[in-house]
């Protein structure tokens, strides 16, 4: 098998499994408790804690753990609007479904909800958010990166425009973490979302970042766990696997990037140059180190995963989620794509454990597959393949 659907999940890390197996097995008490089975859980939890602060240069105090990216999102936004009802929220509409929803939630509510349009690479329109700053916006959210062509947003530049209004600024970073570098300090930034899982972490379990001074009200009551805003009995072994994915990352952080780069530039040239009709899709130069997103003309990205799937290499068409809902994805809508863009769309992502030759043998399959695909496609007059 070839795994090219890093950006869907990741595969767990030898040291992070075993890091996890003694709080499923001996160590299985609850952190709230006062006896030692107890203190040795919370004290797991805490180094796990400062392992994901020092990933993105926060305090461990700012580290709010959570059930992973979608509830990290909700608890942003639900958190910070609840504060003020009936105010106005600043998207975009390139976010991924776990901020779309609850927008639109929200706007049920009685919360307005302002998306901004992105450009034809997926950058966010600066000048209508800066038009769009006022007393009566309670949050600006934008994504760190797309998840489904990897544009990197100009964060820094964003938090900038919020901070100036002192306006919370919150971004969905689940794909940008471990492939950029990230310091939530010096960006600005208010809140940020985190997923274990995109990072070589167990599924389940993520984070939010909340900066000293911001705040929200909690989504989740109960037993007053997290300080009061995220209440439940903590996924321990989870939280200590996150905790041990953020300190490799952190670790390994310049090596990996340049490694899926390489990687990452080596593929996109050879499709490029040896498939015909193929285009590269998102912004060349702001684009995570790990996303290599194309339109097949004459192909559907449907057929093509099916395929390379029979040959043994997972991919995908963008968005995991749109897999069920069957719709066409409404970024590369947002980006101007036409519904044959769209449909022909095939993303492969990157991850730490690729290596080049399984980069030439994905492409030369998907050369073969191709071929096959458009030797019975409607549009082989079209383009005389
Ligand atoms: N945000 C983005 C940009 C994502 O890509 C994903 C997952 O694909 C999520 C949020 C949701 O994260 P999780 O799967 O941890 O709930």
């Amino acid at each position: 098998m070839i795994y090219l659907d890093n950006a869907a999940s990741t595969q767990i890390h030898d040291d992070v499994l075993d890091a996890m197996l003694p709080y499923l097995k001996e160590q299985y008490g609850n952190p709230s408790s006062i006896h030692r089975y107890g203190r040795l859980a919370h004290k797991a939890i805490e180094k796990a804690r400062k392992q994901i602060a020092s990933l993105i240069n926060a305090n461990s105090s700012e580290i709010f753990l959570t059930s992973g990216g979608t509830e990290s999102n909700n608890m942003a936004l639900w958190g910070i609007a609840s504060k003020k009802p009936s105010s106005k929220i600043i998207t975009s509409s390139i976010e991924h479904d776990a901020i779309l929803e609850p927008c639109k939630k929200l706007v049920k509510s009685g919360f307005d909800v302002l998306y901004l349009p992105v450009d034809n690479r997926g950058v966010v329109n600066l000048d209508t958010l800066k038009n769009s700053l006022s007393d009566d916006v309670c949050l600006v959210s934008i994504m760190f990166a797309n998840n489904e062509m990897g544009t990197i947003e100009p964060i820094a530049k964003i938090a900038q425009l919020c901070n100036e209004q002192k306006i919370p600024f919150h971004t969905d970073a689940v794909q940008a973490v471990g492939k950029t570098p990230i310091d939530v300090k010096q960006l600005g930034i208010d809140l940020l979302s985190i997923s274990s899982h995109k990072i070589n972490g167990p599924k389940g379990v993520g984070a939010l970042y909340i900066r000293d001074g911001i705040d929200i009200d909690p989504l989740i009551l109960g037993g007053g766990q997290e300080h009061g805003l995220r209440s439940g009995t903590e996924n321990v072994a989870n939280i200590v696997g996150f905790g041990k994915a953020c300190e490799i990352a952190k670790l390994h952080l310049v090596e990996n990037i340049s490694h899926m780069k390489k990687l990452r530039d080596i593929l996109i040239a050879k499709i490029v140059n040896e498939i015909p009709y193929v285009t590269l899709n998102g912004d060349i130069e702001n684009r995570l180190p790990n996303n290599a997103h194309f339109t097949f003309l004459g192909v559907t990205g449907e057929d093509l995963i099916i395929k390379l799937d029979e040959y043994g290499i997972a991919a995908s068409t963008g968005s995991a989620c749109s897999v069920h809902t069957q719709k066409a994805s409404h970024v590369l809508q947002a980006m101007g794509f036409s519904h044959e863009q769209i449909t022909g769309s095939l993303r492969l992502s990157l991850g730490v454990f690729n290596n080049e030759q399984q980069i030439d043998e994905t492409v030369s399959i998907l050369k073969k597959v191709t071929t096959e695909l458009r030797s019975v496609s409607p549009f082989k007059e079209k383009y005389s393949f």
